[in-house]
């Protein structure tokens, strides 16, 4: 047996191979992140057995090996291998997450996977439930995501030349705590947002011309950033009318803009974007109360939330999305079924619901029993969500995951039927190229390649730079790293 120094017993170990390096068992204990059981990695020299991946489980004296699942496809052998971790750890730690063994990012990707296959609805939830072990609740969230997708999923089977813009304004009032996003205080960078608009402009013009030229069709255009309602009235009039002189808005199925912070929304800016064919706005107000948004760095109150919504309202948008927050410090259920009862009173037409991630609230984190007993909660939270959802209308149409979420759940966006955006969608599902611009852009080209299995999709990735300074100085390379894959 593997010696393993300072050895404790009440800790978990994991051996593996030096040269093996699994990537994908990292992920699979990383579930036990939130009850706090990380294992201790032992790698080591040679494999053992030759009966096993080589990778094993130790607490106490019990050591368990990870079977060897002789599969022809390497994602498959992983895949059981991490079901296998997750069983042991589970019986380790006595902990199971709400989505199982699941790891990825995208739920709703993998049911569109098994309808792909050939199932139907009640046999990829059983399946979620059987082989990922998720719990039901979820199975069902997961699936009847994956249901709502689909017409926009054939419509780009059927339309693959389709595809969206990404326009970056990496500028906000204030920098919120949990951010992790590209964005700057927009008053640190006044005196270059005009030079950074200008870099913008040329990289959208050498780029998209090019991209109807080669026969692409602009589906879907979603500035965000940021804020991008953060640049004064007169740099959100130059920003938009260049926008919408380089993307004719008439040609679009979808004209999102993030409004997300209300003390960067103004009547000016409200009437620029609609007149200028904005379609969709997201004002968030996380929460509303006011001594969480306080402590989050928003400095701005749910009152100016209420009015910047009925601004919008009047302004004429009549698909208004709201993003909001479960497990946001010092929040019990209360706090958040009163956001929820002021958002219903709103009467939005979208709800996008996140999952405070943990590692981004890393300065929020208070001692660890309060946390373990916010995990705790943030389910009850996002369950209230769903049912504030149901009695509005709306159902859900987009969802992921990520690492270190309270509680191992998940954000989703619901919204009222014909609000869905097209751009969330296929940018969950990957099934779509986007060209992104700006600061901290991501462009991703999807294409269709012949593989042992058929069709396969692959994504290549372009990323722009992501801070403000050094996109100044490199937007030209990275219009031409866009231009190269054209
Ligand atoms: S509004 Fe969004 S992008 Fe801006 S700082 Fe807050 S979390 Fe980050």
């Amino acid at each position: 047996m593997q010696e393993i120094k300072d050895f404790s017993p009440d800790k978990i170990y994991m051996g593996f191979p030096e040269e093996l390096q699994p990537h994908y068992a990292y992920e699979a204990v990383q579930i036990f992140n939130d009850c706090g059981a990380f294992p201790t990695f032992v790698p080591f020299s040679s494999t053992e057995s030759t009966d096993c991946s080589g990778i094993w489980l130790q607490k106490g004296d019990e050591r368990r090996n990870i079977p060897y699942f002789a599969e022809k496809n390497e994602k498959t052998e992983h895949k059981l291998q991490k079901r296998e971790m997750y069983k042991i750890m589970s019986e380790f730690t006595g902990y199971s997450s709400p989505w199982g063994c699941m790891t990825g990012v995208r739920p709703a990707k993998i049911v569109n996977g098994m309808f792909a296959s050939g199932m139907n609805y009640d046999e990829a939830v059983a399946e979620l439930q059987e082989f990922y072990m998720a719990r039901r609740e979820k199975a069902e969230l997961a699936a009847t995501t994956a249901c709502n997708q689909d017409l926009f999923l054939k419509n780009q089977e059927e339309h693959p030349e389709n595809i969206a813009i990404y326009v970056g304004i990496p500028f906000c009032p204030t920098r919120c705590l949990y951010c992790s996003f590209t964005s700057q205080p927009i008053s640190k960078y006044a005196k270059i947002v005009d030079a950074y608009l200008d870099l913008l402009e040329e990289e959208m013009r050498a780029v998209v011309p090019e991209l109807l030229s080669k026969g692409y069709k602009i589906e879907t255009l979603y500035i965000g950033g940021g804020t991008p309602t953060s640049l004064s009235e007169k740099s959100f009039e130059k920003f938009m009318r260049f926008v919408t002189d380089i993307v004719n808005p008439a040609d679009l199925k979808e004209f999102s803009l993030e409004a997300g912070r209300p003390d960067s929304i103004t009547e000016g800016k409200l009437q620029i974007a609609k007149k200028l064919g904005v379609s969709r706005i997201s004002i968030n107000p996380q929460t509303m109360n006011n001594e969480t948004l306080n402590v989050i760095g928003r400095r701005h109150t749910a009152e100016d939330i209420e009015t910047a919504f009925e601004m919008a309202r009047r302004a004429g948008f009549d698909n208004i999305n709201m993003d909001i927050i479960a497990g946001l410090p010092g929040e019990e259920i209360s706090h958040f079924t009163y956001t929820l009862n002021k958002i219903s009173n709103m009467k939005p037409d979208g709800l996008t619901v996140h999952t405070l991630s943990v590692k981004r609230a890393a300065d929020l984190k208070r001692d660890a029993k309060a946390e373990m007993l916010k995990h705790n909660i943030t389910g009850e939270m996002l369950m209230a969500a769903q049912q504030t959802a149901k009695e509005m209308e709306m159902h859900p149409f987009y969802m992921y995951r990520q690492k270190n979420m309270l509680g191992n759940h998940e954000n989703v966006s619901y919204c009222r039927k014909g609000c869905e955006s097209p751009y969330n969608v296929h940018i969950m599902e990957e099934d779509q190229t986007i060209f992104a611009f700006g600061a901290g852009g991501v462009t991703k080209l999807c294409r269709y390649k012949q593989g042992e299995n058929g069709k396969e999709r692959e994504i290549i990735r372009s990323f722009n730079v992501k801070s403000v300074e050094d996109y100044m100085k490199r937007s030209r390379e990275m219009a031409e790293r866009k231009l190269s894959l054209i």
